[in-house]
């Protein structure tokens, strides 16, 4: 399944799943520009994986919640690397709360990051795809784009919006080479995650076993957390040619959850 030689732009990839995709895409040959808030070890990740993997990897730390730095990350890419062929829009925020102490600017931010962010890379990055006859496009939604859970009404709502995002630009760039995805985990133990748990105990009043047994795994039928390396692999096939009749749809990676 080799993508030798194709270049893949990964939003929010400097931790938990956008880094396992980038790691994983890496190992399959492909060049990639890592993106995320800038933090000390932003450049330790890009030498480490460039070094690890033997291709080229760039780093912008774009901020997905500004549209102008949305567009620029992918115009950035196509000079950096020679071209967009694979965009994982992964980048995502979550907040917890009930929705009448929603904070305003965390409903602002979350479908920043989570949707419009989405949108405007997917905006910038088609016209270069369509040239080239070749595109993969893969948005990381969640189980939460299928079904609800309490106090997460932002977090919801802006992965539904996602879902409706890749089905129709599916349609749209059908006959152009290119596919468009989406890709739906269940809960993955990452930085995310772990955030959430201080919120979560006191929406509910719980402790942190509580949360983990009876909110987080109780969804799950495995009784498991979904591993990063198993998100990342699905991104690696939806890249490949192998894919390619696989468009408009959500490959569920939820142990479960929304078959219930
Ligand atoms: P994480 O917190 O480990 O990583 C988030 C990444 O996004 C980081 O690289 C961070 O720098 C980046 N980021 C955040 N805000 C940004 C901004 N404004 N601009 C640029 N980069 C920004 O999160 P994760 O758990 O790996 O989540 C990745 C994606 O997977 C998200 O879209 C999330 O909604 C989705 N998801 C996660 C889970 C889970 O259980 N962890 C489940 C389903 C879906």
């Amino acid at each position: 399944m080799s993508l030798k030689g194709r270049n893949a732009v990964i939003t929010g990839s400097t931790s938990g799943i956008g880094l396992g995709i980038a790691k994983a895409l890496a190992a399959e040959g492909c060049n990639i520009m890592l993106n995320g808030l800038p933090t000390p070890d932003c450049e330790q990740i890009r030498s480490g994986l460039e070094r690890e993997a033997g291709v080229k990897v760039l780093f912008d730390p774009a901020d997905m919640s500004k549209t102008e730095q949305v567009r620029a990350l992918v115009r950035n890419a196509e000079a950096g690397l020679g071209s967009v062929d694979i965009l994982v829009n992964n980048a995502g925020v979550q907040h917890v709360s009930p929705i009448e102490d929603f904070p305003e600017d965390k409903l602002d931010l979350i479908m920043r990051v989570n949707f419009f962010s989405a949108f405007h890379a997917i905006a910038a990055a088609v016209p270069g795809m369509k040239a080239r006859k070749w595109g993969r496009i893969i948005d990381i939604t969640s189980a939460h784009s299928l079904v609800a859970s309490p106090f997460k009404s932002a977090y919801v709502s802006s992965k539904h919006a996602v879902m409706g995002l890749t089905k129709t630009v599916a349609l749209e760039v059908a006959t152009d080479g290119i596919t468009v995805n989406a890709i739906a985990p269940g809960y993955v133990w990452t930085p995310l995650v772990e955030r959430q748990i201080p919120d979560t105990m006191a929406a509910r009043n719980m402790t942190k076993e509580q949360v983990i047994e009876e909110v987080l795994l109780k969804a799950q039928p495995t009784k498991r957390f979904v591993s990063i390396e198993e998100v990342a692999a699905a991104a690696v096939y939806l890249a490949s040619d192998a894919a390619a009749s696989i468009t408009g749809t959500t490959l569920s990676i939820d142990g479960g959850w929304t078959a219930a």
